[in-house]
Parts: structure tokens; sequence; C-alpha cells
């Protein structure tokens, strides 16, 4: 091409042509220009081109390619133009340019030679494409990863970039927290990096696209599972979609969330669920059943004896012997079973799935021999045997605590089946023979855990208030009932033959409280004990009373022992030497609740008793019931022609000890005196300045 000049009907003809090849180099969007290989002078260009360099099309025809782009552009651009020449092809760059008004543009150039037929240059055609606006947004687009790059350097929490599902990047803290390095995790799959279990989720949510937030499990390097929460977003970056996942540990929430959870369902020494946690499952499962699932048995497990392992070795021994016990227990149940503990050394567990009995009763005898195998603790080799009560859902009970107090009465059952043995419940277990017998076993364990404490009352003078007697009276302190009086055990301890250890108990713990009152200055009188008649009956019973009397380093004459009327009526004789023998202990003796029994006065004249006690029920009424007052007044006169002393129990009121007083009873135990006191409150009592009103 060349500025063509000429004239005549083909000027005009190339003229015309010429000019629509100038519209159409004006208008293309590019621009060129062709400069002639000698001297590398302009021959044509576009307005574009010429434009670019601050010319216009004509006048930058003729000038040479250094003048026309600059001399250190053209000194730049040498190498390629050579290159040209040389391979005689076309060859490409890219290159920045400063416009004449200071604004920066990119140009892509392709330099084509213009060859001859035989492969010699004329010439080099230039176009240029302007590339800036390109450029610009490639510029902001690094400027904008780079920022990415930073905050995702900076960031404490880990994140990665994929892309269709490999990873084209990874910040520090998701490589400590996966455990890889950078190289690591360069182009893996994603997916690798997250827990089996979760990966068709992730998949999922991959292949979706979406742009959500879950908790997930990331993997780590070691096969660990590491609680995450994904945050999945999308980025466009001109044509390329990268997907970026933020990755936040939520081990320390998870955990504080479930510490807290754990706390409020478990027990805290063995891990277990505890009462209420239990509860709550069982009850879901009974809802179950209700719906048609299977049902269940209840296994209601204390351990025999655990109490003494306690008293004896120590709580730190008691504490892991009943973790050892925990894990034992756990041990032997399949996964869907529930095991809880609930509190001291009670434990409860649920088979699933409707176990027949014979199931449950392997379950049991596993558990009877797992739990009772010598544990180790702390240096020291202890066993100790469960008992077990069984309860069956649906047929003993429909709601957990139904069935938690029938497992609970098989197992004392068990219990007094002589321990270490499983009970299945029965329905006329919770008929009240059943309920004593549960009571038996609830009180053999309140023997061994000492569950028993003394209340003591006074008994004083009539006339002055002077201290005459004190009577020690035994109470239960039941861990959950509080203090239960006598009458609500004793009838099923002396039936059940228990009363002798409790008896021995009373025995050694009022000559125990008595001594050291004694020794303070503040009691002369003996203290009263009272005996029941399996007691006074059993064998070797005066020398149980030798025996405690030397271990408490007291006098015979610092105890009293009470007996009822009936005791004294069987066997004459042996009565006789019994009480002659306590006698010479130097004990006092006194019959209980005179008036009830059908002692005849002759009967009493032949053994050696020092007091008779007017039952309450003769003083309750007095003054104004006359038969209350006949009887009253016909004791007081018979221990009187006997030489016996006497003493009138459950004066509540001063016109009862005034009638005494004026009726010849000298001494009177009630609670107008004083109510039956705990030790400290006796002791206190005791050191009361006192005195009545003078009859
Ligand atoms: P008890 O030997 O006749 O004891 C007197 C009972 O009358 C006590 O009842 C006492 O709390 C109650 N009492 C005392 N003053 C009053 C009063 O002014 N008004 C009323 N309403 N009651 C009063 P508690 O302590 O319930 O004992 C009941 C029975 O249990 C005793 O009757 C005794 O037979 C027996 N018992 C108590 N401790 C022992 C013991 O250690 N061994 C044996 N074998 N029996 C005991
Ligand atoms: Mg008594
Ligand atoms: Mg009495």
């Amino acid at each position: 091409m060349s500025e063509a000049t000429g004239s005549g009907s083909g000027d005009r003809a190339l003229r015309e042509e010429l000019e629509r090849f100038r519209l159409l180099a004006n208008n293309v969007p590019m621009s060129f220009a062709y400069y002639e290989n000698d001297g590398m002078r302009c021959r044509l260009a576009n307005r574009g081109y010429a434009a670019m360099f601050g010319y216009d099309e004509r006048s930058v025809v003729g000038r040479s390619f250094a003048e026309i782009i600059g001399e250190s552009a053209a000194r730049e651009i040498q190498p390629r133009i050579d290159a040209m020449r040389l391979d005689r092809r076309s060859v490409s760059y890219e290159r920045e340019l400063h416009d004449a008004d200071g604004k920066r543009r990119w140009i892509d150039v392709n330099l084509l030679p213009h060859l001859t037929d035989d492969g010699r240059i004329l010439g080099a055609f230039v176009l240029v494409v302007d590339i800036t606006r390109h450029r610009q947004s490639e510029i902001a687009l690094r400027a904008s990863e780079e920022r990415l790059a930073k905050f995702m350097q900076a960031s404490a929490e880990g994140i990665v970039f994929h892309r269709g599902g490999f990873i084209t990047d990874v910040n520090p803290p998701l490589m400590a927290l996966l455990g890889y390095s950078l190289a690591e995790m360069m182009g893996r799959r994603t997916l690798e990096f997250v827990a089996p279990e979760e990966r068709d989720r992730v998949a999922a949510v991959i292949a979706a696209g979406s742009e959500i937030t879950y908790d997930s499990l990331a993997l780590h390097r070691s096969g660990e599972t590491i609680p995450v929460e994904f945050i999945v977003r999308t980025m466009e970056f001109a044509d390329d979609r990268l997907r970026m996942t933020i990755v936040r540990d939520r081990r320390y929430r998870v955990d504080t969330e479930a510490r807290i959870h754990h706390l409020a369902h478990h027990d805290s020494l063995t891990s277990l669920p505890n009462r209420n946690a239990f509860n709550e499952r069982v009850e879901a499962l009974i809802q179950q059943a209700a719906a048609g699932a299977p049902g269940f048995a209840l296994l209601f497990i204390d351990l025999d004896n655990f109490k003494r392992v306690n008293d004896s070795l120590g709580h730190l021994v008691g504490d892991a012997l009943l973790q050892v016990v925990a894990r034992r227990i756990a041990g032997s149940l399949r996964a869907h079973d529930l095991v809880a503990r609930f509190g001291g050394d009670e434990f409860v567990v649920v088979l699933t799935g409707a176990p027949s009995a014979d199931a449950v009763q392997d379950v049991a005898q596993k558990l009877l021999s797992v739990v009772g195998e010598a544990v180790e603790v702390l240096g020291t080799s202890i066993s100790v045997t469960p008992s077990i009560g069984v309860a069956m859902f649906p047929q003993h009970g429909d709601t957990p605590d139904e069935l938690i107090k029938h497992a609970d009465t098989a197992m004392y059952h068990a219990k007094s089946r002589g321990r270490a043995r499983a009970q299945f419940f029965e329905p006329h277990m919770a008929q009240a023979a059943y309920a004593e017998l549960a009571l038996e076993g609830r009180l053999a364990q309140a023997i061994r855990d000492r569950e028993f404490v003394l209340h003591f009352q006074p008994q004083v003078d009539v006339h002055d208030g002077r201290l005459v007697g004190v009577e020690a009276l035994i109470r239960w302190l039941h861990p959950q009932r509080g203090l239960v009086p006598p009458g609500e055990f004793l009838p099923v301890a002396e039936a059940r033959r228990l009363i002798l250890p409790i008896g021995q108990w009373v025995l050694q713990e009022a000559l125990r409280c008595a001594r050291a009152w004694r020794s303070a200055g503040l009691l002369d009188v003996p203290v009263a004990v009272n005996l029941s008649s399996a007691q006074f009956q059993a064998p070797g019973f005066v020398e149980s009373v030798e025996r405690v009397l030397r271990e408490q380093g007291a006098a015979g004459s610092e105890l009293e022992l009470e007996l009822t009327e009936r005791m004294l009526m069987d066997d004459l004789p042996a009565v006789r030497a019994t009480l002659e023998r306590l006698k010479a202990l130097g004990a006092r003796v006194s019959v209980d609740d005179f008036g009830t029994g059908y002692s005849s006065l002759g009967h009493l004249r032949h053994l050696p008793i020092d007091r008779l006690k007017i039952d309450r029920s003769f003083v309750a009424d007095l003054p104004h019931d006359a038969s209350s007052a006949g009887i009253a007044r016909a004791i007081i006169q018979m221990a009187a022609s006997l030489g016996l002393g006497v003493v009138a129990e459950g004066i509540e009121t001063e016109a009862q000890r005034a009638w005494l007083a004026a009726h010849g009873c000298r001494e009177m135990q009630g609670w107008l005196s004083g109510r039956p006191m705990a030790a400290e409150a006796f002791e206190a009592w005791l050191r009361l300045p006192r005195g009545l009103p003078a009859s």
C-alpha cells in the first residue's frame, strides 16, 4: 500500500478506492501503520495509530519509527524487529505507553513482515490493539487478590480457596488446624480434608455452588476429626470462579456447650448420666413404647457394704472404687442400653429391646461377677458385691418413678436374701410385708452406715425439777426421710433380729455420751436404755452389757435398763436370773410402759426391780379422767408398797405435774420438763440453771 498518485479515470477509481480504504482504516477498532524496511520510515498509518503518538494520519507519514514512538521505546523494541527480520515471521509484544496527557495505556503490538515472493523483506505492518481496559481490570483484580491474600494470611481462621473442588490456596491457620504444609495441600481435593461421613454433604454443597454456612467435620492429618463450621462464598475473578471457604474451629465452642450440657446431665465422679438425665431417657423410652417400641428392663444396683469401704479406707478409695464399678457396669452393656449413677453406691441400668427374663438374668449375672471382682485401689485390694433388683417395663410400672421404686424394692429383697444376688420385682412385693422387707434391707444398711442417733430426755423431780434420770431414745437419721422415730423401724428390726446390733450400738453410744457429761460434772444419774425382748433373751446378753461397760470405762451404776412388763412374764426363773446378774453389775432396772401389760403384783414382787414407769396413756387424760386417775393412783400406791420408785411418762402440762405431785409420784418425764434432745442440745440443757415452780 502506498500513498497513491496519478490522474485520469483510473486515477479517480484509485482515489475512490483509497478513500474507502481510509474510511475503513480509520474506523476499525485497531491502529496500524506500515513502515518500509530500509530506514524504518512510516509510509502509512491510520488515524488511531497517528493519534497515539500525537500526529494525524498525514503528518505521521515519512517519519522514522524512532521519531514517532520515541528513541527509548524504539531501542527497547529493536530486538523484536530484528527477530521479525531474521525469522521472517510476525512477532508480538505488549507495551506500556504514557499518553501526551500523562495517562497510562497498554497496547498489544503485532509486527508482520511484508515479504516478496522470494522472501525479501520490503517492510513491516504494525498492528496495535489498545488493551488498557483489559489491563486495568487485571491490575484491579491482582490488587484485590493481593488484598485477599493479605487478609487470608492475617486471618486467625482457616481459609481455603478452591476451584472445582481442587485446592488453589490455603492460609497458615488452616494448615495448622489440619496438620499439613501448603505444598501438601495445594492441588488436592478439598474432600480429602473432610471427615468421610461428611463428604457427601460437602460435595453436594460444592456441586450446588451454594453460599452457605454449616457445621461439619474436618479431618486432621492424624485421622482425628475436628468439629468445624464452614462458611462458603463464591468469588468471581474476571472469568474465573473461585470458592472460598472459611473453616472455623468449633472445638472450643463445642467443648463448652458440651461441658455445660454434660455437667447438668452427668455425675461428676463417674461421668455417667445422673438421675435427671436417666429419668428423661427412661421417660422417652416409655413414650416410644407407647408408639410401639419394645419394652425394657430396669436394674437397680446397690453395692453391698460400700459404706464400710468408705469409712474404713477413706473417701479417696471409695471414689476410686465407684469409678471402677461404673466402668465395669458400662462395659458389660450394649451400646443402646443405659446406665446412670443415682448417687452414693446406687447405679441404675436399662436394658432395651424387650429382653426376656432369661436375657436379663444373664446380664444381671454378668454384672454380679464383673462388679464383684476385686479392685486394686491405692495399693489395697477390695471387693464389693452388688445386689440387683429388676423391674420390667411395661409389666411392673409405667412411669420412671414407679419402675425405679419397684426395682429398688426388689433390690432390698435381694439384700435380705443374703446379698450379692439379683431379684426380679414381683407384684406382691409392693404389699406391706415386702415394704417391711425393703425396710429391713434398708435398716441393715443403716446399721452399716451408722445412720442412727440417740436423743436424750431428762427425768426430773416433780417438786424441784432436779434431774433424777435420763432416757436415751433412738432415732434413724434417714438420708432422704430425715429423722425417723423408733416406732417406724424398731418393730421391723425386732422381727428380723436386727435389733441386736442396733441395741448394742445404743448401749455403747448412751454410755459414751453419759461418760462425757459425767466427766464434765454435768450428770450424776444413770442413763436409761430401752431393751427389746430379743435383746434381753439373747444368749450372752449380760456379758455383752458387761463388755460395753468395760469398753466405755463405765460403772454399772451409770446404767439403767428399761424392760417392758411383757419381757418379765415369760420364764420367771430365767428372767430373775438375768435381772440379778444385771443388778450385780450395779445397773438400775425399770419397768417401762407400766400398766399396759398384765403383770401381777405377786409377779413383780419376786423380781429385782428398781422403778416403774407409768405409761403415758394413763397420764394423758389426767387430771380430769376418772379411770386414768384411778389406775395412776393404784400404780403409785403399788410401787410404794413394793418399795419401788415410780416415774410418770408423758407429762405435758402443769396440771398433770400438779396432780402427780399431789398423789405421791415424785418423778416425771415429759415435754413439760424437757423433750428428747440430740446430744449437744441435751448437754446445753444440762448446763442450764433450772427449777420448777414449787408445788
Ligand atoms: P418409751 O421407752 O416409752 O419412750 C418414751 C416415749 O414417749 C418416747 O417416744 C418419747 O419421745 C415419748 N415422750 C416423752 N415425753 C413425751 C410427752 O410429754 N408427750 C408425748 N406425746 N410423748 C412423749 P419415742 O422416742 O418415739 O420412743 C418410742 C418407743 O420406742 C420408746 O417408748 C421405746 O419403747 C422405744 N425405743 C426408743 N429407743 C429405743 C431403743 O434404743 N431401744 C429399744 N429397744 N427401744 C427403744
Ligand atoms: Mg423407755
Ligand atoms: Mg415408756
